[in-house]
């Protein structure tokens, strides 16, 4: 029953605190936003409006503002330096859909000024997904096969993953910051209303914590699985 088996590997119990802390994260982000999104900024723009007022300041103007389907499905795309916004955020005018737009802008503005961390993030993508998607069943089924080389190749190609969670960290603090700090220096919202785009966003961020902390333990388990396939040989 190979659908099963991640449950009766040993260690699970290792991956259990992330396994919480993502739940309480993606918790905590859901009530946050629907929290902000009821609350309306007092300059009445939309996030559409914030974006583009934002990338003008910084002379951004190649950058495009699209609408996107869906919900919390905002992004910055390097490759055709598009900003992505939900209709939530790209048409709403709370401080929720303020604080996303902004903190788009925020990565808009990593690509431009060449942000370290944002171009390495870029470069593993390709090797990331690779490893996200198999490194874990190869290394679990050298597990159950005894198969020490699959387990190392299962373990190398999760590292990928793991690698990538780590750097996803700074991006993403770095276009928050970068996001509040505009909206206070360009005067789009009030003092007290940059706390409520602030715990947007530091919701949002601890679903990266979250999602990192649970990549760790997962990589943490299986070197433990492979010490344990070593003493049983
Ligand atoms: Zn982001």
């Amino acid at each position: 029953m190979p659908i099963f088996y991640p449950f009766y590997a040993p260690y699970t119990i290792v991956v259990l605190p992330a396994i919480i802390l993502a739940l309480y994260a993606q918790f905590k982000v859901q009530a946050t936003f629907q929290q902000y999104l009821r609350v309306r900024a007092q300059n009445g723009m939309t996030g559409a409006d914030v974006a583009r007022m934002l990338l003008r300041s910084q002379g951004l103007e190649g950058v495009r503002v699209e609408p996107i389907p869906g919900r919390l499905t905002d992004h910055y795309d390097p490759r055709d330096r598009t900003i992505r916004l939900s209709q939530q955020v790209f048409h709403g005018n709370s401080l929720a859909a303020i604080g996303v737009a902004a903190h788009e802008t925020g990565h808009a503005l990593q690509h431009a000024t060449d942000y370290v961390p944002l171009s390495v993030r870029s470069s593993l993508v390709p090797v990331a997904n690779i490893g996200s998607q198999l490194g874990l069943p190869m290394a679990l089924l050298g597990y159950i096969f005894q198969s020490g080389f699959m387990l190392q190749l299962g373990i190398m190609l999760f590292s990928l993953a793991v690698l990538f969670q780590l750097v996803t960290l700074p991006v993403e603090f770095n276009a928050s910051s970068r996001a509040l700090g505009l909206l206070e220096g360009q005067g789009v919202l009030a003092r007290d209303e940059i706390n409520g785009a602030k715990a947007v966003l530091s919701a949002a961020a601890l679903t990266y914590v979250a999602a990192t902390l649970s990549a760790i333990l997962q990589l943490l388990r299986l070197l433990l699985m492979a010490g344990l396939g070593r003493r049983r040989n």
